[in-house]
């Protein structure tokens, strides 16, 4: 496909990023999805190159590049057949850490971050039983001394068995005394190997794509008190903060879904050849590829505009949202165009497909459904009265 008219940036990024998913063709994927096994060969050659560390500062060893090009290198990933889930929180969870740690907690973790000697890529945020209501979390973390003391219950931690360290959201004053339901919330850094087998129990999750996503049981955790990030009773806008980050950089990952979705479409459309003719030659075949491009392409302006937005430091809540609703769509539409395109072979494992296709499913849920981002639009960018 001709991206050149309008290229989206760091084209040289881009080829780079597609060099290394050369190596990890869909055999490689395909044979992980039935082995529900995680791609460690796959996140470890991200990590020599140095893409996950895009984001932090030079001064901490990383790239110091903006959100933008962590998001070509996770949409390239996508669009390359490949699957960014995997690792795409090492990218942006340390940004809690960086804009709201103390200089002590950033020279001990910001570099070796960079280095791949620490891998933080779990995030315990939602419960089983708040769901998308957070504030109404339970896991509550008592300080006793020099220690706190963690109880309570996480659910879809994703990576959290391929993670060193968590970033834990949990209450530190019972919501009845606090008076925003935002406030007494509290960000923990736990260390996962100091903790596990000792008040920490992880459970994977089987899903319907290969996700690593767990359940997390707290049983009197103890996380010293050194580990809270900022402030205690201030975690929710600290998680907050990072969320227009991860909202952009998870749209980056749908539109290159979308591409591959489309690209796989555009090829099987030309050479499937039934009653004589080319099955793209069909308007009825063609037309939901091409309304699915254009849904990608609208998307991705969005997704560029609030990039741009992030990296100048202005409030970009509004783009953030809408770009991960319409790529999560987008990616949608073209994959439903891909697998109806491709017939029954869109369904047989080899095609890669199918794969992909409960991949992007995902997006339209996680990490916010898109209820919740309508919502958003509607009281918080158009002023309707609020409903929760
Ligand atoms: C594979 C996977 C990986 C994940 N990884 C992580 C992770 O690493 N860390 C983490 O913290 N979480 C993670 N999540 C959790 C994810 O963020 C939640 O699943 C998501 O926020 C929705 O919460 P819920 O599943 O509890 O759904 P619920 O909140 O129970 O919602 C169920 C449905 O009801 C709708 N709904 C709820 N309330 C309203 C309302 N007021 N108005 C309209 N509609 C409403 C929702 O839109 C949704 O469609 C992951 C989830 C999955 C499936």
């Amino acid at each position: 496909m001709d991206h050149s008219f309008n290229a989206p940036p760091h084209e040289e990024i881009r080829e780079a990023v597609r060099r290394l998913c050369a190596r990890f063709p869909g055999e490689y994927w395909r044979r992980l999805d039935r082995e529900r096994a995680y791609p460690a060969e796959f996140v470890q050659a991200l990590t020599d190159a140095g893409y996950l560390a895009v984001l932090i500062p030079e001064e901490y060893g990383g790239a110091g590049l903006g959100l933008s090009a962590a998001a070509a290198i996770l949409e390239t990933i996508h669009a390359e057949g490949c699957n960014g889930a995997a690792c795409h929180a090492q990218m942006y969870i340390m940004g809690t850490i960086l804009r709201h740690g103390s200089a002590e907690q950033k020279q001990r973790y910001l570099p070796q971050i960079a280095r791949g000697a620490l891998r933080l890529q779990a995030f315990g945020v939602t419960e089983p039983t708040s769901g998308s209501d957070t504030t109404s979390l339970r896991t509550f973390a008592r300080r006793e001394g020099d220690h706190y003391i963690i109880n309570g219950q996480k659910v879809w931690t994703s990576r959290a068995e391929h993670s060193d360290l968590m970033l834990l959201l949990a209450r530190t004053t019972p919501r009845e005394q606090v008076a925003k339901r935002t406030d007494g919330l509290s960000t923990f850094l736990v260390d996962m190997r100091a903790a596990r087998g000792n008040g920490l129990t992880i459970k994977p999750i089987r899903t319907m794509m290969n996700h690593n996503s767990c359940e997390l049981f707290f049983d009197n955790m103890v996380v010293p008190a050194e580990n809270l990030i900022g402030e205690e009773g201030k975690g929710f806008r600290y998680i907050l903060d990072g969320m227009n980050a991860e909202r952009l950089l998870i749209a980056a990952e749908c539109i290159g879904d979308a591409k591959w979705f489309t690209q796989k479409s555009v090829r099987y459309a030309k050479e499937r050849t039934v009653f004589q003719r080319p099955i793209g030659q069909n308007q009825g075949v063609q037309f939901p590829i091409a309304r699915a491009y254009a849904q990608m392409r609208a998307a991705e302006l969005m997704l560029w505009q609030g990039c741009a937005k992030f990296e100048a430091g202005q409030a970009c809540g509004e783009e953030a949202n809408i770009a991960k609703m319409l790529a999560a769509e987008a990616a949608w539409a073209a994959a439903e165009t891909c697998i109806q395109t491709h017939g029954g072979y869109g369904f047989a494992e080899e095609y890669d497909v199918e794969r992909k296709y409960r991949e992007t499913r995902l997006y339209q849920v996680a990490p916010i459904s898109t209820n919740l981002i309508l919502s958003y639009i509607a009281e918080h960018v158009l002023g309707l009265p609020r409903s929760y």
